[in-house]
């Protein structure tokens, strides 16, 4: 991350003075960083030396942002970019847009100024999953104004799937997975269109939005007496937004339910990355009362240590290291230390993509609390889910049983 090239375009000194110390923050070499005062000057440097990644201004004299971003994707003078402006986010969001259907890797479009946990985050992006953006840029760029335009006129639900005590396979609570069928491209998967989201400047109204269908449903089930708990994912890049831990807590209150009843979800790579801000943020939730879970565990890089400083309640292990767990010796040494480690920070363990019975025997055995899988329970709507809890579940029991 150190050897990036970074070319700041701004016209303003106090904007590029800012960007320039972030990027210093975020262990960026300053003889690494360069400024131009405008596009023209821009131009003549990008062609003069490579470089990764570009901030650019919209509001500037000379040559606007607009322009200059055209000019980058057309010769291609640089990889990545990162757009800025003070104008409203969705001026940004349609330059960005124009800036995929050009071919550019759109890092991230930010209003100003600019805060150091975006950066981060967009910078990780720009070291890890470069391939994945190359791959999915044409279809993510036309997705982006899509995506708002379905915020907007409510198309992405939400699906629930169970969480099943390993002991008596009981309902401990739901996991809500929005879904969104595009009017043309069809089912789009979450993992995409939260990724455009998190790039776009969407990810705020997308959470806010999915955390109001929750809401409600929460509140339905409540009244008609269904006490399990929700679980609810969280973008890392939510968590570094100002107020979140607040508004949540207030939509709680405002629809008469309590904290203890929610579990919010949040991936081991933003806890590696250690961005303190997010930290800080779960740190507050869990004071109001909020559940935390630490999702995807055991694909990413967080160490015990890492763990320990997170306020979690509970462990989700990834399915990676649960499916076919019998037929993999090795698998199984990482799992039972996970499990241990878990139990040793006090935490909830919750085994995800639980497809084979045997695998659940085996977790049942390793005294994992909760279960979640194919093997029970796919993801389902408010209906279905009904359905399933008046005459499956039972069903369900009287198998295992059998079975064990
Ligand atoms: P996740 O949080 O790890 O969610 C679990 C994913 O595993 C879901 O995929 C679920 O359908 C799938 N799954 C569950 N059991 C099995 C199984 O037995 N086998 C297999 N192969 N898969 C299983 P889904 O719904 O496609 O969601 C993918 C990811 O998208 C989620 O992974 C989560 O990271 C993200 N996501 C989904 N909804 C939201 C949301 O509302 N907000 C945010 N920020 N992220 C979301
Ligand atoms: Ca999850
Ligand atoms: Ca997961």
């Amino acid at each position: 991350m150190k050897d990036i090239k970074i070319l700041v375009v701004d016209d303003s000194t106090v904007q590029r003075n800012h960007v320039v110390s972030i990027c210093e923050e975020c262990h960026i070499q300053k003889n690494n960083i360069a400024e131009a005062s405008n596009g023209k000057i821009a131009i003549d440097m990008l062609k003069k030396e490579k470089y990764d990644l570009a901030f650019v201004d919209l509001e500037m004299p000379v040559m606007d942002g607009v322009e200059l971003v055209r000019i980058i994707a057309a010769e291609k003078l640089v990889e990545a970019v990162i757009i800025l402006s003070s104008k409203d986010p969705a001026l940004i969001l349609s330059v960005g847009t124009m800036a995929e259907n050009d071919g550019l890797t759109v890092l991230g479009t930010f209003k100003k100024p600019i805060q150091q946990d975006y950066l981060k985050t967009s910078l990780i992006r720009l070291s890890k999953t470069k391939p994945k953006i190359e791959q999915t840029k044409n279809k993510s760029s036309l997705v982006a104004e899509d995506l708002l335009k379905a915020i907007q006129n409510k198309e992405i639900t939400l699906y629930f799937q169970p969480k099943l005590t390993t002991k008596g396979i009981l309902l401990k609570g739901v996991e809500a997975l929005a879904r969104w069928q595009h009017p043309q491209h069809g089912f789009i998967s979450p993992v995409e269109f939260i990724e455009v989201a998190e790039r776009f400047g969407l990810i705020s109204p997308l959470t806010e939005y999915l955390f109001e269908l929750a809401l409600q449903q929460k509140k339905d089930w409540k009244n008609h007496g269904l006490q399990f708990h929700l679980s609810f994912n969280l973008s890392p890049l939510s968590l570094t937004e100002p107020g979140l831990v607040d508004k949540i807590a207030e939509r709680v209150e405002y629809y008469g339910l309590s904290p203890q009843e929610f579990v919010l979800e949040i991936t081991e790579n933003a806890i590696a990355s250690e961005v303190s801000t997010a930290i800080a943020a779960l740190a507050k939730l869990r004071l109001k009362g909020f559940k935390i879970a630490i999702d995807d565990y055991g694909t990413g890089f967080a160490n015990a240590q890492q763990l320990s400083r997170v306020p979690a309640t509970e462990l989700k292990i990834d399915r990676i290291l649960v499916d076919n767990v019998t037929t993999k010796p090795q698998q199984q040494a990482i799992l039972k230390s996970t499990i241990n480690l878990a139990k040793d920070l006090n935490l909830v363990t919750v085994a995800e993509g639980v497809e084979h019975f045997e695998d659940f025997l085996f977790l049942r055995n390793l005294e994992v609390d909760l279960v979640q899988g194919y093997y029970f329970a796919k993801p389902m709507n408010k209906d279905q889910l009904e359905k399933w809890l008046q005459a499956d579940i039972i069903n369900l029991r009287k198998q295992v049983n059998t079975l064990s």
